[in-house]
């Protein structure tokens, strides 16, 4: 996503200079109405061996069951549009620790990472030290990781075949695609030395996580989640998942017939009862409560939102918008989790 999004903020930055300013910041309005967010568990409720998650930004999702917890991404830095476009970026450690202090994470047993783009991976080393988390990523997001000087031994490649296991968690990693027209393809050959410009986090291979939660009371839960809004066909197939976050960013720009495709390919496929709409945040701004919609010039979300409305009425799928640092139960109330 992130190239979309700093590509065209280039004209909109020129757009500022001429002195209208508003064209690069104008953005839909985050809903006023409650009954559209996530509901979140009791503060100090217990996770007790259940799986509770916390939406962090863009896709960082953390999923945790009080014994054992894993994320994807880890994006806090979150460097502002002035030193995206103009300057070298690198991870903000003061940023990191406040984020991981709120969010009550501590301890991380493995660190996914979507792919090699900065608005995934820029932090992914970092979080992954400072949890003791083992990365999984692509050999780019590897480059990433020891230009930073994360220990070999914490970053392994994804296993496409087989789950991988940590803790009571099963994580199937999926092949997938990035939202259409990426930026910053290909591969990143050498380490990666912070500070660096963006077009460095080059995409490489994307990924997908579907991951099967069996908690000690024995419950049994399926959840995908699905960082960026592309899809290979067929990649779910035989897959279930009654819960989906749901990579949304910038699906207000594209076309109905893709949308009505990437919902077919990932929520319809996986049979899912529940969306948790994520990566539909402007990442160059901080993550804090309340986080806002990306501006017009790179998405729309008042589009993904009609699209969400619309799937609710027709076809019963709920939706939910998460909060950053909102604990959930993503599974509350579902009528029979399969
Ligand atoms: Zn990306």
């Amino acid at each position: 996503m992130s190239g979309k999004l700093i590509g065209i903020a280039a004209a909109g930055a020129a757009l500022a200079t001429a002195g209208i300013e508003f064209a690069a910041t104008r953005r839909p309005t985050m809903p006023q109405d409650r009954a559209e967010y996530a509901v979140g568990v009791p503060a100090g409720e217990d996770a007790d061996g259940e799986l509770r998650a916390v939406f962090l930004g863009v896709s960082t999702v953390a999923l945790t069951d009080g014994q054992s917890t894993i994320m994807t991404d880890g994006f806090f830095s979150r460097p502002p549009m002035w030193q995206v476009l103009g300057r070298r970026i690198r991870s903000n450690s003061a940023r990191i620790d406040e984020a991981l202090r709120i969010a009550g994470i501590t301890d991380v047993a493995a660190l996914f990472v979507a792919h090699s783009h900065y608005d995934h991976a820029l932090d992914s080393p970092a979080v992954a030290w400072r949890t003791g988390a083992t990365m999984v990523g692509s050999e780019s997001t590897r480059n990433i990781g020891r230009g930073w000087g994360l220990a070999e031994d914490k970053m392994v490649l994804p296993d496409l075949e087989e789950p991988m296991r940590f803790g009571n968690f099963r994580v199937q990693v999926l092949a997938s695609e990035h939202s259409p027209h990426p930026k910053f393809t290909g591969f990143i050959a050498d380490p990666v030395v912070a500070p660096a410009r963006v077009a460095a986090f080059k995409m490489a291979e994307c990924y997908s996580f579907h991951i099967t939660h069996t908690s000690e009371s024995g419950k049994v839960r399926r959840l995908v989640i699905h960082p960026s809004a592309g899809f290979v066909s067929g990649m779910f197939d035989d897959f279930s998942a009654d819960v989906v976050f749901l990579g949304a960013g910038p699906l207000g720009k594209q076309s109905d017939e893709f949308r009505a495709e990437y919902w077919s390919q990932t929520v319809g496929a996986l049979g899912s009862q529940r969306v948790y709409p994520i990566h539909w945040d402007d990442f160059t701004e901080p993550l804090g409560r309340p986080l806002v919609a990306m501006p017009y010039f790179a998405d729309n979300f008042n589009t993904t939102r009609k699209m969400l409305k619309q799937h609710r009425e027709v076809d019963g799928i709920e939706f939910a918008i998460p909060e950053p640092f909102v604990t959930i139960d993503p599974f509350a109330d579902l009528s029979a989790p399969s």
